[in-house]
């Protein structure tokens, strides 16, 4: 029939003119984030890491960039821990594996720079995020959190010791 198209195109208009509009207007608008959702501003705690660069071998990208030298204590010093935050797919990978939960995913996702270079966050700038994911490791979802506030929580959450404890 005749019309019958324009009347159902007429009627799905109608109903968009109504509904509350679902734009957000960002910047000036931030988004919700759902608790789990994968940021790359990672926080790393220093005091949990042995240097086993598992999450640099996991990572698909080769992201992550680890140098150690060993002590006398038989440990190994971190000397270098570089995440190319440019290169990142944001997979999770790399806190996944993570034997000794010193990895985290953040919440952030629109960090930009002129520089592919100034997107490598160091050793020094990893750590303190003003959220972290909930991401693989829910109980920390969402909350405000520094490297203290992360083997706190850490240990409340699970029972277990302390971080240097815990160490190999
Ligand atoms: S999230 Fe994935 S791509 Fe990004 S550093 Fe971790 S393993 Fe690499
Ligand atoms: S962050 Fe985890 S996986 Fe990576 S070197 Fe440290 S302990 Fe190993």
């Amino acid at each position: 029939m005749y019309g019958l198209g324009i009347a159902k195109g007429m009627l799905v208009v109608l109903k968009h003119i109504f509904r509350k509009p679902i734009t957000q207007q960002y910047p000036e608008e931030h988004v919700v984030l759902a608790p789990r959702f994968r940021g790359y501003d990672f926080a790393w705690v220093e005091s949990r890491c042995t240097g086993c660069a598992t999450c640099a071998k996991a990572c698909p990208q080769g992201c992550i960039d680890i140098v150690t030298h060993p002590k006398e204590d038989g440990r190994y010093a971190i000397d270098k821990f570089d995440i190319d935050t440019g290169l990142c797919m944001i997979c999770g990978l790399c806190v996944e594996v993570c034997p000794y939960d010193a990895l985290f995913m953040g919440r952030g996702f629109d960090l930009s720079s002129y520089n592919r270079w100034d997107l490598v966050v160091h050793k020094d700038d990893i750590g303190n995020r003003p959220q972290l994911s909930a991401y693989f490791r829910p109980p920390f979802g969402g909350q405000s959190a520094n490297r203290e506030d992360v083997d706190g929580l850490y240990q409340a959450s699970t029972g277990q010791p302390k971080p240097e404890e815990a160490k190999p």
